[in-house]
């Protein structure tokens, strides 16, 4: 029972629109009462009922190290003992945006912001900025943060809704946005056959985590590169999902990809509001002070932000911690896909790093946006239910991915597959 989440949500929806600050945090696509979380410790999060679950979503990805992490925590605290904010430059910031050029070479300078949204608005902007040109190309069901020209045929809470064009963006800002299907160079090389000197940038979630978890097919991301060098125009990666997840530097460092632009969040922030974007400096150049494109924050680099974002990096650095969660991510996949045969339930799963998604579907492999938003979405929706009751927290949608973190250790993967292999019996 969610007595409590239940009463929490019909007082939300008095006065926050839905009852929630973000949509798919009101399980619009699985139906049923949003748990409202009290707390959450390594693998697991707390309801306001009292209930434990084992967490695959991890604040949606920042949770990497699992929660509360003490190293993080502890940064926290201590830095904000020194005040909250200055709006003025502290040693953090270039200590933090050091770390992140070490671990993602490709980023020869960076700016921090204190959103993904805020990462790709301004790397759209400054890739325009940069080239002079107005077009730019996205991938359907990929999804970027909520700017007006990156709304457009978008994944995550717009698939959940079915409207993945929001209202509100005026046609002449939308038809600058051209979109092509998620692994299909075909349709890019088509598209830049014809508008190629008036596309100013690409911008790609390498691996696709807003329409499930789509990998990039062999040769897709190579090609973009390619595409990319041939009309001069930006490559950016929005590894805000990726990023320090598939990979430690990410799904650049795992695919050998080298991007002109990258935007990252969730995990740079180690659970506090950080994204930042960056690149090539002839590219970053062209950004206020130095050059003439705006993009600013009061907040933005903020010291406590910072602290726990570089607490976060430093202990992923630490270690092998990208194998263990790989191999952690694979047990489990593995295991999903035993269990879902053993009961006769046809599934697919894909997973990277530590990121993974189920389809269920007969296809043996889920490589595109159709693909993705023709399986069974009704099964998914029961299927999370039935493991939520088990105490099992999945991404509450079939068009999120689902993450683990270094926190997910063997007994929680096998009691997430007990647990599955139950549900999958009843479904
Ligand atoms: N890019 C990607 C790939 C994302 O997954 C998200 C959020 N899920 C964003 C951008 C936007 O980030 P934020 O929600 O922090 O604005």
């Amino acid at each position: 029972m969610t007595n409590v989440s239940q009463q929490l949500f019909n007082q939300a929806q008095g006065v926050i629109p839905g009852g929630v600050n973000s949509p798919v945090r009101a399980f619009n696509s699985v139906g049923g009462t949003p748990l409202f979380i009290t707390k959450a410790e390594g693998a697991y999060i707390y309801d306001a009922d009292g209930k434990r679950y084992i967490d695959y979503v991890g604040s949606w990805g920042p949770m990497i190290l699992g929660h509360n992490h003490p190293a993080i925590l502890n940064a926290v605290i201590e830095t904000a003992q020194n005040g909250l904010s200055f709006g003025a430059p502290t040693e953090l910031e270039i200590t933090l945006a050091e770390k992140v050029r070490e671990i993602v070479p490709s980023m020869e300078q960076l700016r921090m912001v204190s959103s993904g949204t805020e990462a790709t608005m301004s790397a759209i902007r400054l890739a325009r900025g940069y080239t002079g040109r107005d077009k730019i190309l996205k991938f359907e069901g990929c999804y970027h943060g909520h700017a007006d020209s990156l709304l457009v045929k978008a994944g995550s809470g717009l698939l959940t809704m079915g409207v993945p064009s929001s209202p509100g963006i005026p046609d002449d800002v939308a038809k600058h946005t051209l979109t092509v299907s998620f692994n299909n160079l075909a349709q890019v090389k088509e598209i830049f056959s014809e508008f190629g000197h008036e596309i100013a940038c690409i911008i790609v979630e390498p691996v696709a985590g807003n329409m499930n978890c789509i990998p990039p097919v062999e040769g897709f991301l190579e090609g973009l590169r390619a595409v990319c060098d041939e009309y001069g125009s930006v490559l950016i990666f929005d590894e805000v999902m990726t990023g320090f997840r598939v990979a430690l530097g990410g799904a650049q460092a795992h695919y050998n990809i080298v991007p002109d632009l990258t935007t990252l969040g969730k995990v740079i922030g180690g659970g506090m509001p950080v994204g930042a974007f960056g690149g090539k400096k002839a590219i970053m150049d062209y950004i206020a002070p130095v050059g003439p494109v705006y993009q600013a924050g009061t907040l933005s680099g903020n010291p406590i932000a910072m602290a726990a974002g570089l607490a976060a990096l430093n202990e992923l650095a630490t270690g092998d911690k990208h194998q263990q969660l790989s191999d952690a991510t694979e047990k489990l996949a593995m295991g999903f896909k035993a269990a879902a045969e053993r009961n006769g339930v046809s599934l697919t799963i894909n997973y990277v790093g530590a990121m993974f998604g189920f389809f269920f579907t007969e296809a043996e492999q889920v490589t595109s946006f159709e693909q993705a938003t023709a399986c069974d979405g009704e099964k998914f929706n029961r299927f999370f239910h039935m493991m939520l009751e088990e105490g099992v927290y999945l991404a509450p949608s079939a068009f999120e991915a689902s993450f683990l973190s270094t926190a997910h250790s063997d007994e929680e993967i096998d009691f997430t597959l007990a647990a599955a292999d139950r549900c999958f019996a009843k479904l």
